[in-house]
């Protein structure tokens, strides 16, 4: 790309956790500004706030990671500023950007299918992506966010992989709570390695600690579980992938001790006192296409809370065109949102994928269809455009008090760490 009509560029980049910060690292070696926008303090995404904590030194790395990119002369960082909530899509627009790209994730749970449900959100129902938020950032002196029961005999209904996170965070809860009660002090660390070694260690059993544990409850079956990348495109394939997932499954449940009830799907709900105090399943018929419910097979499982981990989904941004509660983009390979001429999308918000390592991929592959097909048809700004786009960041930055040195906004922010506490 030539470098001359490049440093002419500037982009507006909403969300600058994995995919945000790895685009913003490609423009921004072409010589192209990045005006980041993130809704939080720092912009760490689901590095911080969805991999649950045990996974510490992945965290560190990966938010080191976003760190590097993010520490550019070109990159103007805007914290705390929500599109949708501290700063339209009009707005952003009539600051004439040559292209504004959403890096946002997938922060809304997909919604249990029972009708009226969400009415006891609360109330005996959580959903996976404030409760990990809860688990990874309750240590911390100053959290003040909504608090989460952890309960035995709890129901989640999922089937992916931050379903078993959560079945896990509940295990690993439970079991830490027991054994303090008896004077025993174990780290995450060690829980992590399988709660039926620290059991073994200390010739106790889940019923002698007095918990029954929690139950997974999944529509299809075990081999059916979306929990390996592996293609499934020959007869080969597919048995490899079924007994990977099997495998994967297996391995939790050894380690985490939790039960699992496949080819069960949620129809109703149980409410006593104002409170959900169960779900209604019904029994279904699953093969390698999906699944039927049984009419008549409906079986009542009681229990204090329920969590939904069924997947996570995009939040809806006025302005910007959805279709099936996702984006609506132009096609794949440049991930432009249908109907505009300069917005597009990458990451967790478009792949539905919820991966590192799909999320930097994407990244990678629409800032370079960017920079060999977008910005060479663009007209360049003038000085003046860019210095006002510029003076304008410069402004939001002041308000949130960010003085422009990333890296000591990033070492000041940083959360206090679990591992510094015990
Ligand atoms: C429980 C759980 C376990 C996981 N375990 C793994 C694992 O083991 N391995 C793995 O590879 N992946 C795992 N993941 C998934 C992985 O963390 C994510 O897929 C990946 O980090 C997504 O990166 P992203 O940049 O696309 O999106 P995000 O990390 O979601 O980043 C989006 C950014 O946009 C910001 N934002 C959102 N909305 C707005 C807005 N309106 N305005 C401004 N800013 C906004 C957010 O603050 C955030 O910084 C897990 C996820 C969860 C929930």
């Amino acid at each position: 790309m030539n470098t001359a009509n490049s440093e002419k560029h500037v982009v507006a980049v909403f969300g600058g956790a994995v995919a945000g910060s790895e685009l913003v690292k490609q423009l921004t070696a072409q010589g192209i500004h990045c005006v980041v926008f993130d809704q939080n303090i720092l912009p760490h995404g689901k590095i911080e706030d969805g991999l649950p904590k045990w996974h510490s030194k992945q965290r560190d790395s990966e938010e080191n990671h976003i760190n590097e990119r993010m520490n550019h002369p070109l990159v103007h960082f805007v914290p705390q500023c929500k599109l949708g909530r501290d700063i339209f899509f009009k707005e952003v627009m009539s600051w004439n950007f040559s292209a504004v790209v959403l890096a946002t994730g997938a922060w809304k749970d997909r919604s249990l299918p029972v009708p009226e449900i969400d009415d006891y959100i609360g109330k005996g129902l959580y959903y996976q992506n404030p409760f990990v938020y809860w688990y990874n950032h309750k240590h911390e002196p100053a959290f003040t966010g909504t608090q989460f029961e952890i309960a035995d005999n709890s129901i989640v209904i999922g089937g992916g992989l931050a379903s078993l996170d959560v079945v896990k965070i509940i295990m690993i809860e439970l079991v830490t709570a027991k054994l303090k009660e008896r004077g025993m002090l174990v780290s995450l660390v060690e829980m992590n390695h399988g709660i039926n070694k620290i059991l073994a260690k200390h010739k106790l059993t889940l019923e002698e600690l007095g918990i029954a544990g929690c139950t997974l409850y999944y529509r299809r079956r075990d081999e059916d579980m979306p929990l390996s990348h592996l293609a499934a495109d020959t007869p080969e394939h597919i048995a490899k992938a079924k007994m990977t997932r099997q495998k994967i499954l297996n391995n939790y449940q050894t380690k985490f001790l939790f039960r699992f009830e496949p080819c069960m799907a949620p129809v109703d709900k149980i409410v006593e006192n104002g409170k959900l105090t169960g779900i209604i399943f019904r029994r279904t018929q699953a093969d390698e296409k999906g699944c039927v419910e049984i009419a008549g097979s409906e079986v009542v499982i009681k229990s204090p809370v329920v969590i939904s981990s069924i997947g996570s989904l995009p939040e809806h941004v006025e302005g910007i065109s959805t279709s099936n509660s996702t984006f609506k983009i132009e096609d794949e390979t440049s991930c432009r949102i249908s109907g505009s001429a300069n917005v597009f999308i990458v990451g967790n918000a478009v792949t539905g994928k919820g991966n590192i390592a799909d999320s930097l991929h994407h990244a990678k592959q629409i800032s370079a269809w960017m920079l060999q097909h977008f910005f060479p048809n663009q007209t360049p700004l003038t000085e003046e455009k860019i210095s006002e786009i510029i003076r304008r960041a410069t402004q939001l930055q002041v308000q949130k008090g960010y003085d422009g040195n990333y890296l000591n906004w990033a070492k000041l922010h940083t959360p206090i760490r679990l591992e510094s506490m015990v």
